[in-house]
């Protein structure tokens, strides 16, 4: 068991929760919050430099700053919650948009719009931010990721393109700050990247007032290093060094100086890191600006805007000429394979979650978690009373419409006397073949269980029937009349009601 004193000092915590039981993704913010110096990131392992505790009695900084403890996440979460929208699979925004650089040439190196690069590009010139923490190709090994601090353009050039390997960004931006000492970073990272960063902000640690910017990139999970690089040397016959670019599209795509191998992704599913496994944010919840694919658009990238900064920030290259842009409600298919993908990455990670927390008795976090808030809250101060309901008559092609139009992912279906009689998805409307949405009606891909609610209960009651029945929303119905639909709750408003009562938790 652990003693009083072990949990003191969050290295013990960290290195029995997280470290040891494989869940560290090295991204290095336990090395850059470390304020006496004693964790370094070598390779592909946390290294202690020295016992902390021999200089201090407590300190709960690196297990709290790591991205996949549960301590301060739904404080993080403050720096988004401003945004004038909430939806249960992308988090708080204010736009979403496609863009792409205005630069072909920059393009046609990326793999997608070359957004983050130009953006950063521009942000150096104009000074708009002082370095940029950016993930460049290792020279010897260009799979490799290596977390570097960008002073000039050139440096963010040499860095475009993704790589598909843990990089230290978090340990760079303390380099940044104090190797450098710089004063306005702007930061670059997958979803867990991001969140370290703002946890930094929500405990104000003495580092985090140097971030100007944080850009995420979608992510549905890294590889194991020196796993996969065996794998793939073992199996195909290349070396580590041959290989020139990764990219993923519905393989995993490589490509040397003479070939080009496609690997597909069930192959290689073992070697994402354990930490993706239970990682719940796809679209870089917490990021100021999100980036990811646009597929089937090539060239372009779809752009979450979630803060007022991102929104200046971006708008100010926009104007400037350096993005164009074009509206994703003309491109229906780009938002609902965003969407898919968001809802089918979080409805995984719940799944192996119970999974794991029943093996090793406690989980790495990136999800809401049950708190004695939620007890004192009741569902009927927390429910959306007006909430868009779909008829059951209406066609497959008519409900994706409304999908675009109102970017909610699941409506009530009701009947002609306003009674709810189940739930309709956009998972189960995007698997109707194209040619016969307009003749398959809502009621034939609506899932008749609906899990209620009624307005009486506890937040914290809404939790656990969420997780019992690992779903995100549930409809509040009234108590003397169970057909009536009163309103619903979902999992986004149960994190926004905690942020609102951060203080109490
Ligand atoms: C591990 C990983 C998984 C991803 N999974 C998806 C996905 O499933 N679906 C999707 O739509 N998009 C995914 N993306 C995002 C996508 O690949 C692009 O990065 C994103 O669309 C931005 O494109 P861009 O052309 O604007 O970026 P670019 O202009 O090419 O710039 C890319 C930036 O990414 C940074 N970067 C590269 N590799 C890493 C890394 N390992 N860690 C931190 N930063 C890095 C670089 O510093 C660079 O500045 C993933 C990215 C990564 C790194
Ligand atoms: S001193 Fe450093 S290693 Fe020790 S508990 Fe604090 S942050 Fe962790
Ligand atoms: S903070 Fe980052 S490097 Fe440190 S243990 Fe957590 S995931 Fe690993
Ligand atoms: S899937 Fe989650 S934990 Fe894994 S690298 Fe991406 S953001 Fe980090």
């Amino acid at each position: 068991m652990e003693s009083k004193s072990d949990s003191l000092i969050a290295y013990n915590v960290l290195e029995k929760k997280i470290i040891n039981s494989g869940f560290c993704t090295l991204c290095g913010a336990c090395e850059a919050a470390c304020p006496v110096s004693a964790i370094q990131i070598e390779g592909e392992k946390v290294r202690r430099l020295h016992d902390c505790s021999k200089d201090l009695d407590l300190c709960p900084i690196c297990y709290s700053m790591c991205p996949h403890s549960e301590a301060l996440l739904l404080r993080s979460l403050k720096c988004v919650s401003g945004a004038p929208i909430r939806h249960e699979e992308l988090g708080y925004y204010r736009k979403i948009v496609l863009a792409q650089a205005a630069d072909p040439k920059l393009r046609e190196q990326s793999h997608g719009g070359a957004v983050v690069t130009s953006l950063l590009t521009y942000g150096i010139e104009k000074k708009v931010f002082d370095s940029a923490i950016v993930s460049q190709a290792e020279p010897e090994n260009p799979a490799k990721p290596k977390a570097a601090v960008a002073l000039v353009p050139d440096d963010i050039l040499s860095a475009v393109g993704s790589k598909f390997f843990p990089s230290s960004v978090a340990k760079a931006y303390g380099g940044a700050v104090y190797g450098y000492g710089k004063t306005k970073i702007a930061f670059v990272g997958v979803p867990c990247h991001v969140l370290a960063l703002r946890k930094m902000e929500a405990w104000q640690h003495k580092i985090s007032g140097n971030l100007a910017i944080t850009i995420g990139l979608f992510c549905f999970g890294t590889f194991s290093l020196s796993p996969l690089l065996e794998h793939i040397e073992k199996t195909y016959k290349i070396k580590p060094s041959d290989i020139k670019q990764m990219r993923l599209s519905k393989k995993f795509v490589i490509q040397t100086e003479n070939d080009v191998i496609r690997i597909p992704l069930s192959e290689i599913k073992d070697h994402i890191l354990p930490s993706c496994r239970t990682c719940t944010d796809f679209t870089a919840e917490l990021a100021d600006i999100s980036v990811g694919t646009a597929y089937p658009l090539k060239d372009w990238s779809t752009v979450i805007i979630r803060t007022k900064a991102g929104e200046d920030f971006f708008y100010d290259a926009v104007e400037n000429g350096v993005i164009s842009t074009w509206v994703i409600e003309e491109e229906p298919n780009v938002f609902e394979r965003v969407i898919v993908a968001a809802a089918q990455k979080r409805t995984s990670a719940l799944k192996e979650a119970k999974k794991m927390e029943a093996i090793i008795g406690f989980l790495p976090v990136l999800m809401l978690r049950e708190s004695d808030a939620l007890a004192k809250i009741k569902v009927e101060e927390i429910m959306t009373r007006n909430i868009k309901t779909v008829l059951h008559n209406i066609t497959v092609s008519q409900f994706l419409d409304l999908v675009t139009r109102y970017h909610h992912i699941s409506y009530p279906v009701i009947n002609e006397s306003g009674e709810p009689i189940g739930i309709a998805t956009l998972e189960e409307a995007a698997k109707v073949p194209k040619e016969k949405r307009n003749d398959t009606l809502v009621s034939q891909i609506t899932r008749p269980e609906l899990v209620v609610a009624y307005p009486g209960e506890t937040a914290l009651d809404v939790f656990k029937r969420m997780s019992e029945h690992e779903t995100g929303r549930i409809l509040v119905l009234d108590p003397t009349n169970p057909k009536k639909l009163l309103g619903m709750v979902t999992k986004t408003d149960l994190m926004h009601t905690l942020t609102d009562n951060i203080e109490n938790i």
